[in-house]
């Protein structure tokens, strides 16, 4: 039987940064971390488009989805400059952009490879291709199969991309100590729409304002460059909306952000004053992106897209408006969990203690990172909420 004083469950993001903190708070104790996959860390070299955007410069609870009260404890123990002295000292300078913080060499390789080879040279046990599916009290603390640990750290992710390990298996590990979960949905994901239009625009990027609607009430709006796909649509601004997204909803999109709707038709009506003779596929070049003029034109009722401007009827020219400043898709659904960056919903924070993520109706027994109820908006945050997650379980539970 292997014994541990310390047994981390999920070597991910959060259970890595909990292992770190252990060993740092206590050099004497045995730390191991379970993994069911061959290696840890698979996530964390896909975050970022692979350059791991880990923690932001401005990090508010307002940003977080959950109990912001809870969250709101958790960063002001573990902030941004606590989340940059933490990989400083395993190594990693930083960058900025738009207040996102990325690894100085821009791969999230480093930030993977910064945990794990700080673990490996400080005696921390991986045991791979272990998969926890129970886990048992004991007199002395808790029972993993064939392993005995003095306390244990639930850092098994949500059900996001169970491809990279994270299938919701956790849950069940705390519920059976009392803990509840939430209900589970997608959230950071691509959503599916009605695709006749979005087809036709298939690979095309737009800087666009894209709005929730159910039964005209707004619900959700975001601004940036989104991208449309043969499915529905992508991009930072619509995974930003998804987690509110419902099939019967509408999601609107405003192609021209910065223009009001008479100014986006005052704009159309000039060029077809000032350019007569211009072909309908030229005349948009230089307000939107070539690829979108044509489907336009078809949508506004335009035949042919080598009719000149002048033969555009008012009718025409309000549709193309229309089009621009307010293309409404109906929502299908999103893209599942498996396309999805982040779960929402997860094990419930009251169980737990802030000052340490002890579980209040277990003494011994931790939780980081996403399996609980906490997720947040794109821009680093959900890697911050497990690394700050992780450290303060594996500070409290090394002391
Ligand atoms: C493609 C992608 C890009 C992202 N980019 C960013 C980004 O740039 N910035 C950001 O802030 N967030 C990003 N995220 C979100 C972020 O990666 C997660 O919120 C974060 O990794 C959660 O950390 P975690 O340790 O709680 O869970 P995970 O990283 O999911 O780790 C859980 C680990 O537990 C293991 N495990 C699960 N169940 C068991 C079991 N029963 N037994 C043993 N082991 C188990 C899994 O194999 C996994 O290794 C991204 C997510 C994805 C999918």
């Amino acid at each position: 039987m292997k014994q541990y004083d310390i047994l981390i469950i999920g070597g991910g993001a959060a259970g890595l940064a909990a292992a770190v903190s252990a060993r740092k708070e206590n050099n004497n104790i045995k730390i191991g971390i379970v993994e069911k996959s061959d290696r840890v860390a698979k996530k964390i070299h896909a975050t970022g488009n692979g350059r791991c955007n880990f923690t932001n410069m401005d990090i508010k609870s307002d940003y977080f989805y959950g109990d912001r009260a809870f969250v709101e404890k958790i960063l002001a123990q573990f902030g941004t400059e606590e989340a940059l002295l933490f990989f400083k000292e395993l190594g990693i300078m930083h960058r900025v952009e738009d207040n996102r913080v990325y690894p100085l060499s821009n791969q999230a390789s480093a930030v993977a490879d910064c945990l794990r080879l700080y673990l490996t040279e400080n005696n921390v046990d991986f045991i791979t291709e272990t998969f926890v599916s129970e886990l048992e009290r004991t007199p002395n603390g808790f029972k993993v199969g064939d392993i005995e640990a003095k306390k244990v750290i639930v850092a098994t992710g949500g059900k996001a991309q169970p491809n990279l390990g994270s299938d919701g298996s956790g849950y069940k590990l705390l519920e059976q100590f009392g803990h509840t979960p939430t209900p589970v949905r997608c959230a950071l994901v691509s959503l599916k729409t009605e695709n006749r239009i979005t087809k036709l625009l298939k690979g095309v990027k737009v800087f666009a304002r894209v709005t929730l609607f159910e039964k005209e009430k707004q619900v959700a709006s975001d601004r940036g460059e989104m991208l449309f796909t043969d499915y529905g649509v992508s991009g930072i601004p619509v995974m930003q909306i998804s987690r509110f997204a419902k099939k019967g909803m509408i999601l609107e999109i405003d192609m021209l952000p910065d223009l009001s709707r008479k100014e986006a038709l005052a704009e159309i009506y000039e060029r077809v004053y000032n350019l007569p003779e211009r072909e309908g596929a030229e005349l948009f070049s230089g307000l939107v992106n070539k690829k979108i003029a044509i489907p336009m034109l078809k949508y506004a009722g335009v035949e042919k897209t080598s009719a000149k401007a002048k033969s555009f009827t008012d009718e025409n020219i309000r549709k193309c408006g229309g089009f621009l400043k307010k293309l409404q898709l109906p929502v299908l659904g999103d893209n599942g969990f498996e396309n999805a960056q982040v779960s929402a919903g997860g094990i419930e924070l009251s169980g737990f203690y802030p000052h340490s993520m002890e579980s209040k109706l277990m003494p011994g027994l931790y939780a980081a990172g996403e399996i609980l109820d906490v997720d947040a908006i794109c821009g680093g945050y959900n890697l911050h909420w497990a690394w700050a997650t992780g450290v303060l379980a594996g500070k409290s539970a090394a002391k």
